[in-house]
């Protein structure tokens, strides 16, 4: 036994002492007019080669070698016929689409490129990156000479598509100037207004990257990566034409993603996907009392937002239990996260008599993970919240257990009780959406849904999957009546007809576009309340 666990030792402190001595790959990014060309140079030759993160789905996409005999499959590069090599270079072009819960590679800001530094990091040892680029560019976060942290995202473009102040900004000359100065005002006001709150000081300055992409489909998409960097990508023809609309927007999201380097990036959530509701739900309610703060919302556009997360959230989880069976994507995760914490903030500030509010909750559930790792959960989140097991009513025990139909009156009651003011009302987005999503039902087999980036119609997302209504065809009216201007009427019309099994036409501007033989009942009216006081 003894001489086992000895030889065991000696032999790892063998292969530290070899993993320590290894030469790191060099790794070469080369910008040109298409995208970048990446260049590996391995210190000794290899017959395979292993990315570390084994996303097929975008390198698959536009990942070219361009090495003769040189294959990439799965995440590993290894020659077709097996023998060894040193280096290889691979083309990578802008992803050619967005893809739900995955970092682009690859996509053009200005004259230049963000580049997403993880999908270039080898399974094993150190890969160190190194731009090799025109004169007159440089890169954000800045490295030290040309090399790069692989971390997360990076630009490498012109010295003039950045800008530097409280937080980095990154944006080309396609960018309106509406949009810049929004960005780059909610960015610094962002990062100074929760770093007082919370306590704590960020890491590293903050970067931030806006991107249009003409060629997708319309709708908008952000992330944030290690760095502390925060991209946001406008996509659609009509990405360059932005107004201010578009520019509250993406205050909102910048408020969103800035919480994230606090509670996602500095600290983290224990069960990050069993408990998104957590991490996301206060993103997004910090950025609300953070564009409340900046005079950014009135007190009215707080409420309205509120209102339609509680909306959602009771539409989505129904008769579900936050806690016993959360949902883990898509809106659900927002808006019920969103509900816990306006429950929690009301609950702090009535007692407190308003002289806290739910940043000082987090504030204290940082302190308390900055002793256990730096991780938070739910139990130690909801304990501080004052989730009550004892009382049928407590607001958080009636989210968080499965529970019948009035458990969204009861919550809302008691709310009420807690300083706010909540009416039942009918929501035309709920109704809107659930419409639409039954009238697919009917037809499509597989994916469906639609985007609503265009106010005046609906671009349904259909592909070859739904019958009558396969490519992808816009709609503004559904039986008959304007789902955009007078969804509520339209809701009404469907019901009688498909309790008949009749049939349901969908048209745009006047003509008709299909028709579906509608063969189940209608689901129930959503849900739907307005809020006149928050808090
Ligand atoms: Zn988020």
């Amino acid at each position: 036994m003894r001489t086992g666990v000895g030889v065991l030792v000696a032999a790892i402190v063998l292969i530290a002492a070899r993993a320590q001595a290894a030469e790191p790959v060099r790794l070469e990014l080369k910008p040109n007019a298409k995208g970048v060309e990446a260049t590996f140079i391995l210190p000794d030759p290899v017959t395979r080669f292993a990315l570390e993160e084994p996303v097929e789905d975008v390198r698959g996409d536009t990942w070219r070698l361009q090495t003769p005999g040189v294959v990439l499959a799965n995440g590993v590069v290894s020659r077709a016929d097996g023998g060894a090599f040193s280096t290889f270079s691979i083309l990578v072009t802008p992803d050619s689409q967005p893809r739900d819960r995955r970092y682009p590679a690859l996509t053009a800001i200005g004259g230049g490129w963000q580049i997403y530094g993880p999908y270039f990091k080898a399974a094993e040892g150190v890969v160190e990156g190194r731009i090799v680029s025109p004169k007159g560019w440089a890169t954000a976060p800045a490295g030290a000479g040309d090399r790069i942290v692989l971390d997360g995202y990076v630009y490498a473009g012109p010295a003039g598509d950045i800008t530097a102040g409280p937080a980095t900004f990154v944006a080309g000359p396609e960018t309106p100037a509406i949009m810049r100065d929004a960005v780059a005002k909610a960015a610094s006001q962002a990062a100074a207004y929760y770093a007082k709150r919370l306590s704590v000081e960020l890491g590293g300055k903050p970067t931030v990257m806006i991107a249009l992409v003409p060629t997708f489909n319309p709708g908008w998409q952000g992330d944030t990566t290690a760095g502390p960097v925060a991209s946001l990508r406008f996509f659609g023809p009509q990405a360059g034409q932005m107004d201010a609309g578009d520019a509250d927007r993406a205050v909102g999201f910048v408020n969103h993603e800035f919480f994230h380097f606090w509670n996602s990036r500095t600290f983290r959530s224990r069960d990050g996907a069993g408990e998104a509701w957590l991490h996301e739900g206060m993103a997004e309610y910090a950025a609300l009392l953070a564009a409340r703060e900046a005079g950014a919302m009135s007190e009215a556009e707080v409420g309205e937002a509120l209102a339609g997360r509680l909306t959602g959230c009771a539409n989505t989880l129904k008769a579900k239990g936050l806690a016993t069976d959360p949902p883990r994507r898509g809106g659900g995760v927002y808006d019920c996260g969103v509900l816990v914490q306006w429950i929690a903030d009301l609950r702090v500030r009535r007692t407190s008599n308003g002289s806290r509010d739910v940043f000082d909750l987090w504030r204290t559930l940082f302190a308390d993970a900055g002793r256990s790792g730096g991780q938070y959960d739910s139990a130690g989140f909801l304990a501080l919240a004052g989730l009550s097991d004892g009382d049928a009513d407590e607001p958080l025990r009636l989210l968080m257990q499965p529970g019948a139909p009035d458990r969204w009156s009861r919550l809302t009651s008691a709310m009420e009780a807690m300083g706010a003011k909540i009416a039942p009302t009918r929501s035309g987005e709920a109704e809107r959406r659930t419409l639409v999503m039954h009238v697919l039902d009917q037809v499509c087999k597989g994916v469906r849904g639609y985007y609503g980036g265009d106010p005046k119609a609906l671009k349904l997302d259909t592909g070859e999957r739904c019958g009558a209504l396969n490519g992808d065809p816009s709609i503004d009216a559904v039986a008959g009546h304007d789902i955009m201007t007078d969804v509520h009427a339209a809701f009404d019309a469907a019901g009688p007809l498909c309790a008949a099994q009749g049939e349901l036409v969908l048209s745009l501007k006047g003509k008709a576009v299909g028709s579906v033989a509608c063969k189940a009942p209608m689901p129930a009216r959503p849900m739907a309340w307005t809020v006149e006081r928050w808090r």
